[in-house]
């Protein structure tokens, strides 16, 4: 892995659950790059594997999950080293000092993440006094600044209170803190703004934009929504159950989209810039039983394109111009 621009690639990862005596395959041969100060969106419905692959970076899977094939390699800094994480014990030591410290998570739900009996500001130091040794007051005043950064007006009050005297969007800032307070290299974000209404969405968005540029932390952004893709991510990868279909820098991906179910993502939610006559439509059929085991690419059940290729085998990932990967027998999108 080149470490210069890399802080996280992930290769050929496959994760497997045991449900009953099923066998569902989550994620499968899933290729990620993230880049040094960058942001990389990972969009797809739910259930396509986007959650399981981030989990699986932190060692967070539950029990009956388990990575069976590919690496996780992650270079914290630009001069490495590169450490694999895949092979690294869930509750070891190894993955204890990385998680929480070097790579971050903020999860969709707030209210679920916050204890209600504890003050906004001791949850805060718990995280900040896991990994670093610091005396009370200069850890309280690392907390209070940064509370100030995140938009959190008078920050010692806040400091002192509890959660149910935030608002949603205070409650997520709170949360972007709990994250942010060692200084994380990684911060992946799953569905952080899911539970607010827009208005709040986009600050929470643009917060986080401004913690990349400020503090230099490469976010893997986790959406169902394309819409959320084109304002906050530089990159994005399109999944659909368990596999990466397309995958590029934001700009090529909205302006020459290849794969037909990233053209069906992008009808279906406004997008910034949309024209205002253009009819939204929602993404015909559903997503099939995650325990069904293809033969052939996934989404031909739903695809207006589908042949007989598509359904003889998989079809491999392609570069159809530089940095931009698909994973279709189509080529040029399907569209005259
Ligand atoms: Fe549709 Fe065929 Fe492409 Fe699959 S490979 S998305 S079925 S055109």
């Amino acid at each position: 892995m080149e470490t210069k621009n890399t802080i996280l690639q992930i290769e050929n990862l496959k994760v497997e659950f045991r449900v009953g005596k099923k066998c569902v395959h989550a994620v499968n041969d899933v290729n990620l790059t993230v880049h040094r100060g960058k942001t990389l969106g990972i969009v797809g419905e739910s259930g396509c594997g986007k959650s399981v692959t981030a989990h699986s970076i932190l060692k967070l899977l539950p029990q009956n999950g388990r990575i069976v094939d590919g690496k996780i390699l992650f270079a914290e800094t630009a001069e490495g080293p590169v450490k694999e994480l895949q092979n690294m014990k869930r509750t070891g030591q190894e993955i204890r000092a990385i998680r929480g410290q070097k790579i971050a998570m903020i999860f969709q739900d707030p209210m679920m993440s916050l204890n209600p009996v504890y003050t906004i500001g001791s949850q805060i130091m718990e995280n900040l006094k896991l990994h670093e040794k610091l005396e009370e007051r200069e850890a309280k005043a690392r907390i209070i600044h940064l509370l100030g950064q995140l938009g959190i007006p008078e920050p010692e009050q806040r400091y002192k209170e509890y959660p149910h005297q935030f608002s949603g969007g205070m409650k997520q800032r709170v949360m972007i803190a709990i994250a942010m307070i060692c200084n994380p290299s990684l911060l992946i974000a799953d569905e952080p703004t899911t539970a607010l209404d827009v208005t709040i969405q986009k600050q929470i968005l643009r917060l986080m934009q401004k913690l990349r540029d400020d503090f230099g932390t490469s976010v893997i952004l986790i959406t169902h929504n394309m819409g959320i893709v084109a304002e906050a991510c530089d990159e994005v990868a399109v999944m659909y159950m368990g596999r990466v279909v397309e995958s590029g820098p934001v700009r090529q991906i909205f302006e020459n989209p290849q794969h037909p179910y990233t053209r069906a993502l992008l009808r279906s939610v406004p997008v910034p810039g949309m024209r205002s006559d253009v009819e939204l439509k929602s993404i015909e059929g559903s997503t099939p039983d995650a325990s069904i085991q293809f033969d052939h690419c996934e989404f031909e059940p739903r695809c207006e394109y589908a042949s007989e290729q598509c359904r003889g085998g998989f079809p491999q990932a392609r570069e159809c111009e530089p940095g931009h990967v698909v994973r279709c027998f189509l080529r040029g999108g399907g569209e005259s």
